[in-house]
């Protein structure tokens, strides 16, 4: 009788990861993913230092696939902006491309991939543990819940009250140059919007706002954009004759940031990606920690250790970037301490670069390093 595989529940950057190691050191591995195709996915689209390093871990260069390059961060509020170098060179791609791209990977390192099903239940606290998907039921010799920002109604995590957007447009040539090498960052009260340059000269535009600010503007992307004109004219001169490349942003709702999942599901149900930990979006961090969880739980499964463990050693890995990203949100989220902000990233530049350095993952050299 066949061996119960490796079954990654959710085919994001986490699931494909955990899969594609698993796979690639020979064990049975299969992906059961609900959506059909390639899809947009709510996300600022900035690849960290760390990120581009782990895909690369994985076989992914996405700088030979069209990746944009930029090195520097700007702030703004209002009228006001302050420029900082990044710590490191970032990169810019559509996760439309990157999660298929994963995906494609895993199944060449001979995965199996399952699209266009969704897992509904979880059940068994030991090996083998029993899935239900697409009203079927099958066995996993162990899972990694890599549902990302979907609950499994079994493992809820507690919402907040942020809701975010993602839209990718056409921007005029004036626009494209204001962004050339920038990752940009608007505050406003009520949230923040980020803009980068992506393959092909597309912008991506992410943004994050209360509940109470989008009951007020109304999710339609005309009401949006003309709230975030009259936010900053930086805004305005992006959004000047830009042309949205669909018609309705893609949206995610009760984002929980700062949610580290700390109590074991079972041992042998690994939480992955965004079902572990979820950072505060602006710093760019959230694909390196999908990416690294995803790898290190397949190492931890291939090494027989238990999800307890493995949870154990990545929280305490996250715990301090958490800690940091968790203050500088604080600046970020309360509108009278913008100005404060901005006249202080104007006169030290070299704090900016210190914090976005504070806020993202380190020391993953073991990870790297792994041999079967
Ligand atoms: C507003 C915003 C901006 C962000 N910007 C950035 C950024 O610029 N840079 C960065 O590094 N990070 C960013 N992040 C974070 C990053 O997007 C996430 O951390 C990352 O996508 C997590 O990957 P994942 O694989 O865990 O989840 P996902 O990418 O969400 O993948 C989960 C997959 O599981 C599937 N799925 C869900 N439920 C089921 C089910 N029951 N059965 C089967 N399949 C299922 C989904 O279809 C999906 O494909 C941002 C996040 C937000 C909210």
């Amino acid at each position: 009788m066949q061996e119960a595989p490796f079954v990654a529940v959710g085919g994001g950057l986490a699931g494909a990861a955990f899969a594609l190691e698993l796979a690639r050191n020979g064990a049975p591995a299969l992906v059961i993913e609900s959506t059909r195709a390639a899809h947009h996915k709510v996300c600022g689209e900035f690849l960290s230092e760390e990120a581009q390093t782990l895909l690369s871990y994985l076989g992914i260069d996405v700088h030979t696939m069209g990746a944009s390059s930029m090195g520097t961060f700007r702030l703004a509020a209002g009228g006001n902006l302050a420029e900082a170098p990044l710590p490191f060179r970032a990169a810019g791609y559509s996760r439309y491309r990157l999660d298929q791209a994963l995906l494609d990977k895993a199944a060449e390192a001979g995965a199996e991939i399952r699209r266009g099903i969704s897992v509904t239940e979880i059940n068994g606290s030991e090996a083998p543990i029993v899935l239900k998907a697409g009203g079927r039921k099958l066995t996993a010799r162990a899972i990694g819940l890599a549902s990302g920002k979907h609950n499994l109604r079994q493992f809820p995590r507690a919402p907040s009250d942020m809701v975010g957007f993602k839209l990718q447009l056409r921007v005029s040539a004036a626009a494209l140059r204001q962004l050339d090498d920038i990752v940009q960052l608007a505050m406003f009260d009520g949230g923040y919007i980020g803009a980068i340059i992506v393959e092909d000269e597309i912008v991506t535009l992410c943004w994050v706002m209360h509940n109470a600010l989008l009951q007020r503007i109304g999710a339609d992307w005309q009401a949006q954009a003309a709230y975030f004109a009259r936010q900053s004219p930086l805004l305005a001169e992006l959004l000047d004759g830009a042309k949205p490349c669909w018609a309705k942003p893609v949206a995610v709702a009760a984002i929980p940031y700062g949610y580290l999942r700390r109590e074991a599901l079972s041992p042998a149900i690994f939480p992955v990606g965004d079902q572990l930990a979820v950072i505060p979006s602006f710093t760019g961090d959230g694909m390196s920690i999908a990416l690294l969880s995803g790898i290190a739980a397949a190492q931890a499964v291939l090494a027989g250790e238990s999800a307890e463990a493995y949870q154990r050693r990545m929280i305490t890995r996250l715990a301090p970037q958490f800690r940091w990203a968790g203050m500088v949100n604080v600046l970020f989220e309360t509108g009278r301490l913008h100005g404060l902000t901005i006249g202080t990233a104007r006169l030290l530049p070299p704090l900016v670069t210190w914090l976005a350095q504070s806020t993202r993952i380190r020391s993953y050299a073991d990870v790297m390093a792994y041999q079967a």
